[in-house]
């Protein structure tokens, strides 16, 4: 579609996603120039409809941003109260003490946020300052200049025809061109990847590693309600067939978010992540805290999990990846937004200073030292080692490791060094016969909930018409080598039931993709490509 004439926009800097990453670089380049041209463009419906994090907020960026943020507003009102940890076994759970746990561990200071409205809320900052935001247009393509740099994108195009092309009711869309291009697409962003493959980013690094998360909100007995308080657990249901675990976060208005997290390393094609959470509910320490309640909101997003050693080259000529785009996940604290915050800030600084000095379409390598060498560099390399000790011992032995890596880290040293993360996680899937299947129990439609149910609660839409956004290579690898091979796993991994295998057919219902991204990323052919739909579609996650 390149060869389409388009009409052009010009800025100063383009920023593709308004999560907490482009939000503020948005911010911080008005504050430093209050006249550069900024734009960021959202493919979700509004600010805020594709943030899935319900999450406890550690605000150092924030305050770094913003530090009269709570005069402002910011929808930062509950701090977390208590923390605990839990090893759950099937009946049973044991706390584990707080005092051994390395003090990064530790949410005293934090709090828990709807990370959509703290999102909804930096937008209408950045928008006093001067901000243009254009929520609903998706960016589809990057625009290349003469010289090989990345010069802008390619926003909002409308109505393609079945076969992917540009028809007589489309809307071919618009060029935004930028003096540099931000890509702050969270995880696994379909514009960054083709970023980091054509200027082979990833060259010398780790694997990026990958978790998928699930989160439903649920309304709870008041009785029950412990606003402040975040519990963690590790252990069962998941138990040996992979890593992960759950967290519950209680907010405001007799509100939980109930999480789970499983890593997306697991060898077994059969297991099912999404049923995994929902067992999870049924433990009695769950069971009894959701008894009476109910589940008003679900969604689900892959994490990055890669860490310090996994991050690419973050730049390359006239463009910057931020945030999650990069992978700056803290994996033992399950924190990224943070880092997403201070990356903003770092690229808008190196940009402004770019621009100042008449430069354009070049590498902002000062914003990679300071990534790399500042305090996203120094909170990502503490905990470098505890997600390669998890793949490599399990849970247990890893706890007592990690947790000795993470206390000598926070001295200054490892006894490590920079363990490696080895396969991706699609190479980590093995062949079906090497595994029994998994039976999982049926959702009782009060605790647990079948998919295509829990699906409805993430108020997902598509535009019917237009062509699935889930590309795959070659449309014959599910049938032919994933269903023999893997038990075709795309069936389960997604987490909205996109995939289905029916009557030897492999069956795409993109209208059910919450753009999670986990098909991109564990699909053990690499055969899946998600593009971005047109703007306006995908979840609708709401605002509370
Ligand atoms: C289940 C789960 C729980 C988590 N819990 C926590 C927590 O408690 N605390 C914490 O700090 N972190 C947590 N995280 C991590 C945190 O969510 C990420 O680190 C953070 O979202 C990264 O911010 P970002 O701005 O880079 O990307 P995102 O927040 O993902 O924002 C990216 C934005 O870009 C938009 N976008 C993407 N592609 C395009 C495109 N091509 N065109 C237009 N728009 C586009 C998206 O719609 C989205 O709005 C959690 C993550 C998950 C999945």
């Amino acid at each position: 579609m390149s060869d389409v004439t388009r009409e052009t926009m010009e800025y100063d800097v383009v920023i593709v996603g308004a999560g907490p990453a482009g939000l503020s670089a948005a911010i911080r380049l008005k504050q430093l120039d209050a006249d550069l041209q900024v734009v960021v463009l959202e493919k979700g419906s509004e600010v805020g409809a594709h943030i899935l994090s319900g999450a406890v907020l550690d605000p150092v960026g924030l305050n770094e941003l913003i530090p009269d943020w709570k005069a402002k507003g910011a929808p930062l009102n509950v701090p977390v109260t208590e923390d605990n940890f839990y090893a759950l076994g099937e009946a049973g759970a044991m706390r584990i003490p707080n005092f051994p746990m390395p003090p990064l561990m530790n949410n005293h200071g934090n709090y828990i946020v709807s990370m959509g409205n703290v999102c909804r809320w930096m937008a209408e900052q950045a928008e006093e300052l001067g901000v243009e935001i254009f929520p609903g247009m998706a960016c589809s393509e990057l625009v290349y200049g003469d010289k090989g740099e990345v010069k802008g994108v390619v926003a909002g195009v409308f109505g393609l025809e079945a076969d992917g092309s540009l028809g007589p009711n489309s809307e071919p869309g618009m060029e935004l061109h930028g003096k540099y291009v931000f890509l702050s697409e969270g995880v696994r962003g379909s514009l960054a990847k083709e970023v980091i493959a054509k200027y082979d980013l990833s060259k010398g690094k780790e694997p990026q590693k990958f978790g998928l998360g699930m989160k439903e909100i649920w309304e709870i007995d008041p009785e029950k309600h412990n606003e402040g308080s975040v519990t963690h657990t590790m252990g069962w249901p998941l138990g040996s067939n992979a890593g992960g675990g759950s967290f519950i976060y209680h907010l405001e208005n007799n509100q939980v978010y109930v999480g789970f997290v499983v890593h997306l390393n697991y060898k077994n094609p059969h297991l099912f992540p999404y049923m995994e959470f929902q067992r999870f509910k049924h433990h009695p320490m769950i069971a009894d805290l959701l008894k009476g309640g109910k589940r008003i909101s679900y969604g689900a997003r892959a994490i990055s999990e890669g860490g310090y050693q996994s991050m690419p080259k973050m730049v390359a000529p006239g463009v910057a990846m931020l945030g999650c785009s990069v992978g700056m996940v803290n994996v033992p604290r399950i924190k990224g937004n943070h880092n997403a915050m201070l990356s903003g800030i770092a690229a808008a600084e190196a940009a402004h200073d770019a621009i100042k000095l008449d430069r354009s379409g070049d590498e902002l390598s000062a914003y990679e030292a300071d990534v790399r060498e500042g305090a996203i560099g120094k909170d990502l390399k503490k905990v470098r080692n505890v997600k390669p000790l998890w793949s490599k011992y399990g849970l247990v032995a890893s706890l007592a490791v990690g947790g000795f890596d993470m206390w000598t880290n926070t001295l200054g040293f490892s006894l490590f060094g920079t363990l490696k993360h080895g396969k991706n996680d699609a190479d980590a899937t093995e062949e079906a016969s090497k595994h029994e299947p998994i039976e999982y129990p049926k959702p009782d439609g009060t605790l647990s909930f079948d998919r295509l149910t829990n699906v409805a609660f993430s108020f997902t839409n598509h535009e019917e018409s237009q062509p699935a956004h889930l590309h795959l290579k070659d449309p014959s690898v599910p049938i032919s080598v994933n269903l023999p091979k893997y038990a075709e796993p795309a069936q389960r991994y997604c987490p909205a039931g996109v995939y289905e295998v029916v009557d030897d057919k492999f069956v795409i219902n993109f209208q059910n993709c919450v753009h999670c991204k986990t098909c991109d990323i564990k699909d053990p052919s690499q055969n899946i490509n998600w593009v971005t739909p047109q703007g306006g579609d995908g979840p609708n996650y709401p605002n509370m």
